[in-house]
């Protein structure tokens, strides 16, 4: 394999507990280094070690299609793209989740953070999962750059352009699905600013709202096994990690309360777990 170091290592982790999904088999289409259009100060991953938009092919399709099939896939609820930074930069996630369909008719989901939707061959990588779980912290360009630290010539406006056209692609294909989820990360960055993300969601109208608070530490350099380190697996991590603040219970239900109430959206939150 070019570039990439970790050819022993599988691209398919877990399966691991997920507060959303239950049990959720990871799928890596990244590997080593963390790669991603984003730096998330929360990112499980910690510091991305590439921060980029272009797209291109991170591990090959028949080792991904190999560790799958010798993976435990069959005691998985789900099967999560998810991994070493964000999926969607892989050239071959359509193909990926293609082939991965002809072996099982378990869900499929994508976690994202949606900078790449305004490229309709990445809309269209995407069309054949059940679930995509579309990552909005923020409601202006000033919290996009305190939270998520985007790639340079990423802003909030072409992020959400991307969701709207993924909707209508939703819509146009008529199969009911992919389900498109909105997660939003609650920080002290954004926490008071609810209103402002709930007339974003107001314009967007996914199916679901999902509300998180980091619950994982911030680990101070890169590692594989952050892609997937909960539990006991997290006690692995070599480096130090940093606690990051989260919310009260009381704050996640005052937000979850009010979101509610100023969308009438479905609204799943991880307090609930
Ligand atoms: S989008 Fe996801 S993978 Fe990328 S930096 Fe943020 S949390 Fe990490």
């Amino acid at each position: 394999m070019q570039n990439n170091p970790t050819t022993s290592i599988s691209s398919v982790y877990g399966p691991v507990n997920s507060w959303r999904a239950g049990s959720s088999l990871g799928i890596d289409l990244i590997m080593d280094p963390s790669t991603c259009s984003f730096n998330c100060t929360y990112c499980q991953l910690g510091f991305i070690q590439r921060i980029t938009k272009e797209r291109k092919s991170f591990v090959p399709t028949k080792k991904i299609l190999e560790d799958f099939k010798t993976s435990e896939w069959k005691d998985a609820d789900v099967i999560t793209f998810s991994g070493s930074g964000e999926p969607t930069l892989a050239i071959n996630i359509g193909e990926v989740i293609s082939e991965i369909k002809k072996i099982t008719k378990k869900p499929i989901a994508i976690l994202t953070n949606a900078t790449l939707f305004n490229d309709p061959q990445v809309r269209s990588d995407v069309l054949d999962a059940d679930l995509i779980s579309v990552k909005l912290d923020a409601p202006d360009d000033k919290t996009l750059q305190a939270i998520n630290r985007p790639a340079e010539g990423i802003n909030l406006n072409l992020i959400l352009s991307g969701i709207q056209k993924l909707k209508k692609d939703i819509v146009k294909a008529c199969h009911g699905k992919p389900l498109l989820q909105i997660q939003t990360m609650f920080m002290p960055q954004n926490k008071n600013q609810v209103k402002e993300l709930a007339k974003l969601l107001n314009e967007i109208k996914p199916d679901e709202v999902a509300l998180n608070t980091p619950t994982r530490p911030y680990p101070g350099g890169w590692d594989i096994i952050t892609r997937g380190a909960h539990g006991e697996d997290a006690k692995k991590i070599k480096f130090s990690t940093k606690p990051l603040k989260t919310l009260t219970h009381e704050e996640a239900k005052d937000i979850e309360n009010e979101l509610r109430e100023l969308t009438k959206l479905e609204i799943v939150s991880v307090y609930k777990h």
